[in-house]
């Protein structure tokens, strides 16, 4: 994906076991059910590919998701931006070669996060739609918040890459996104709205959706591949471990 990191500073403990590891970046905390997701996936991905007792060197800085709500549902998006610009510098200053910004909505301002540092930030819908492709996917599900499900900034993403969406109608939409913002954000896993989503998938289903979209980083608590006989693709999964695999390259 044309996705390169230099590496900036010696990482002498490292270099001397023979391994050079990137230090990963991340932008968390919206929220921060799925930052914590993060975090195990991608020590699990490190420790399954180099063994003993490796994890990842990573640095976190998680926002108050209170104020980014607030920033998204009163349309304030640059000042959204300027929250997750000021996470990047500090990250990039304490000594992190590239970011992760641990959620599908925010790339919304993806643009002015990039353009407030000097190192690489691996996009979420570019991993997503590297592994779609992978598995000869071309018309999928997507399934996010409101933001992600009706305006262009992922689908379009998406959609560069080769990959058609389905999402769901307007009244579909907001019981996704309401799932999201009132439960799952707040821990909350429920039966009856893992019943709702399945009802919503497989309306979709039967227009073509070939797969499932997980476009927003915290439905994979809610479901997962046993779920469903189509495949499903969790933007959190395939981010973290994506960033995992850079970080070792
Ligand atoms: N984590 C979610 C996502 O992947 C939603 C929370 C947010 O608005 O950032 O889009």
């Amino acid at each position: 994906m044309g996705f390169e990191v230099k590496d900036k500073r010696p990482m002498l403990a490292g270099v001397l076991r023979g391994i050079i590891m990137k230090t990963i970046g991340l932008i968390g905390g919206m929220s921060w059910e799925s930052t914590a997701i993060y975090y195990k996936i991608i020590n699990e991905t490190v420790k399954e590919r180099l063994g003993g007792l490796h994890s990842a060197k990573i640095l976190l800085y998680s926002v108050d998701f209170y104020e980014i709500e607030k920033c998204q549902s009163q349309g304030k998006w640059i000042e959204a931006a300027k929250i997750l610009s000021d996470a990047a510098i500090r990250l990039e200053n304490a000594g992190a070669d590239f970011l992760v910004i641990c959620t599908n909505t925010m790339h919304k301002v993806y643009s002015e996060i990039k353009s407030a540092v000097s190192i690489p930030i691996l996009h979420i819908a570019d991993a997503a739609a590297d592994r779609l492709k992978e598995k000869n996917i071309k018309q999928a599900i997507l399934l996010g918040t409101k933001y992600t499900m009706k305006q262009d900034f992922y689908k379009g993403r998406l959609s560069k890459s080769g990959i058609s969406v389905l999402v769901p109608d307007d009244g579909d939409i907001d019981i996704i996104n309401g799932v999201i913002y009132n439960e799952l954000c707040l821990g909350r896993v429920w039966e009856k709205s893992k019943a709702g989503y399945l009802k919503i998938i497989d309306k979709l289903k039967k227009q073509g959706g070939e797969a499932v979209i997980l476009g927003c980083t915290e439905i994979g608590m809610l479901i997962g591949d046993d779920d469903l006989d189509i495949p499903v693709f969790d933007t959190a999964k395939i981010h973290a471990e994506k960033a995992a695999e850079l970080a070792i390259s």
